[in-house]
C-alpha cells in the first residue's frame, strides 16, 4: 500500500483534539484511530502493538538477528488534528496529474497558485486535498502513514535493521503530545518525529519560549476631577507595550529573530491584564527579553508608584538544538538518507515548539522529518502522493543507514 492511500483512510476518522478538555486523550474520538492503527500494525507484523491507558499507540519491530546490539531507533507521529479548522467528516479528494492551476474546492475554498507559489513545482504530481469544507489532516496522518508504510516495506522485504520503536501520540496540536509519552517503555535510544513540512526537510532547532503575565493597578477618579489624581491602567498598559522594541514583534521578524508578542489584553481603568509570549532561538537573547520586561515594569513603578505594574515570567519550552548537538549523527544520517532519495536536505529553524523538543529535553533526542504536506490547520491543506513516497523512502534509508 502506498503512504497516501493510508493517509486517505486515516483522514476520514475524526480526531480533532480539544484544548478545553482536561482528559488524556482530550477527545474520545482519537481512540478510534488509535485502535485502528494498533490493528494495522499487527497486520504488517508489529505484533506487540497496543494502545495504552492515555490513548498512545506503541509497537516495536525486533532487530534483525545479529543486529540486536545496534541502537534502537524510534519514529513518532501524532494522531490528532488542529482545532483551527473543521476536522469532522473529512472527504479526501485525489487530483491526479495535477495541472498547476488553482484548485477549486467546495465551501468557497480555492487553493490559489498566486497565494501558494510552491504549487507550480507540483505539476504532474498526485495532489490530495479535502473537499474544501474541512482540513485534510495530513498534519500529521501523513507522518503516521509514512512510518507504517516504511515498516511494511522493511518487514516484507527483509531489510536488515536494528530494533525499531513506533509511537503515535494524541493531543500534539494542543501542546500535550509529549506529556504522557512513556520514553522508557518506548525503548528507543533516539527518535525522529515525522510531522509537517515538505519531504527532505530536517528540523532540529526551535524557539526557547517564555510567557509573561502583566498586571497593572490603576486609580480611578471621576474623569471630570481626574487632574493629577487618576492613573489609568489602560494608558499604563499602552506605555508598557510601547516601551518594548517595536520591530521585535512577530509581524516584523523571521528566521532566527525572536519577538515579544502581546497575545491578550483585558481590563479597565482600575485593573488591566496583559499576556505576552516571548520567543528566541538564542537562550541568552530570551533572557534579555525577560530582563527588558522587568526593567520596563521597574521604570513605570518609579513613575506611577510601587505596585502599579507586576510582571510574572514563566519558562515554557527550550530549543532542542542543545540536546541534538551531542547526537548530531541524527542529522548527518538524515541528510544522507534525504540525498539517497534524490532530494537536497532543507534545514530550517522552527518558529515554534515541537513535541520533539519536549521529548529531547526529557531525554529522547528527537529531530523532525518533513512529510510532503502543506497549508496545515486550514481547509487549503494538501499533500502530494509522490512526496509522501519520498518521505517514506527517507525513513527506510535512515533505518538502513543505522544498520550498516
Ligand atoms: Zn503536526
Amino acid at each position: 500500500m502506498r503512504a497516501y492511500e493510508r493517509l486517505i483512510k486515516y483522514a476520514r476518522i475524526y480526531t480533532t483534539s480539544d484544548s478545553t478538555s482536561e482528559t488524556c486523550p482530550s477527545t474520545e474520538r482519537q481512540l478510534a484511530l488509535a485502535g485502528l492503527l494498533a490493528e494495522e500494525m499487527k497486520e504488517i507484523g508489529i505484533i506487540d502493538a497496543k494502545v495504552d491507558e492515555y490513548g498512545y499507540v506503541y509497537g516495536t519491530v525486533p532487530a534483525t538477528p545479529g543486529l540486536e546490539s545496534r541502537n534502537s531507533l524510534g519514529f513518532i507521529a501524532h494522531m490528532d488534528t488542529s482545532e483551527a479548522a473543521p476536522g469532522d467528516n473529512v472527504k479526501p479528494i485525489i487530483h491526479e496529474n495535477y495541472s498547476g492551476d488553482d484548485i477549486v474546492l467546495g465551501g468557497g475554498t480555492v487553493i490559489k497558485t498566486a497565494t501558494f507559489p510552491f504549487l507550480k513545482d507540483m505539476v504532474g504530481e498526485t495532489v490530495v486535498t479535502s473537499d474544501g469544507t474541512t482540513l485534510l489532516g495530513a498534519d500529521d496522518k501523513a507522518g503516521i502513514a509514512e512510518i507504517l508504510t516504511a515498516c511494511e516495506i522493511i518487514i516484507s522485504s527483509n531489510i536488515p535493521h536494528g530494533k525499531l520503536c513506533i509511537g503515535f501520540t494524541p493531543d500534539e496540536e494542543i501542546g500535550r503530545g509529549a506529556d504522557k509519552f512513556n520514553i522508557e517503555g518506548f525503548g528507543a535510544d533516539f527518535a525522529y518525529t515525522v510531522d509537517g513540512g515538505d519531504a527532505g526537510e530536517i528540523e532540529y532547532e526551535n524557539f526557547n519560549a517564555a510567557s509573561a503575565s502583566i498586571k497593572i493597578k490603576g486609580f480611578s477618579v471621576h474623569p471630570g476631577d481626574a487632574k493629577d489624581k487618576m492613573v489609568n491602567a489602560i494608558n499604563v498598559g499602552i506605555e508598557f507595550q510601547n516601551s518594548l522594541p517595536y520591530f521585535e514583534r512577530p509581524e516584523h521578524t523571521e528566521g532566527r529573530e525572536g519577538f515579544y508578542h502581546l497575545d491578550e489584553i483585558k481590563g479597565d481603568i482600575s485593573n488591566l491584564e496583559m499576556y505576552y509570549i516571548l520567543r528566541d532561538h538564542d537562550l541568552s537573547k530570551l533572557e534579555e527579553k525577560k530582563d527588558t520586561m522587568r526593567h520596563t515594569a521597574k521604570r513605570l513603578n518609579e513613575k506611577y508608584g510601587e505596585g502599579t505594574v507586576t510582571v510574572e515570567l514563566r519558562d515554557n519550552y527550550r530549543n532542542m538544538i542543545e540536546k541534538i548537538r551531542p547526537h548530531f549523527h541524527l542529522i548527518e544520517t538524515a541528510r544522507k538518507a534525504v540525498r539517497l532519495a534524490g532530494l537536497e536536505p532543507k534545514e530550517l529553524p522552527v518558529r515554534g515548539g515541537t513535541d520533539g523538543a519536549v521529548l529531547s529535553w526529557k531525554g529522547l533526542p528527537c529531530p523532525n522529518l518533513g512529510v510532503g504536506g502543506f497549508n496545515f490547520h486550514g481547509c487549503a491543506e494538501l499533500a502530494s502522493a509522490e512526496r509522501m513516497d519520498k518521505a517514506t523512502e527517507i525513513i527506510v534509508n535512515i533505518v538502513k543507514l543505522y544498520a550498516e
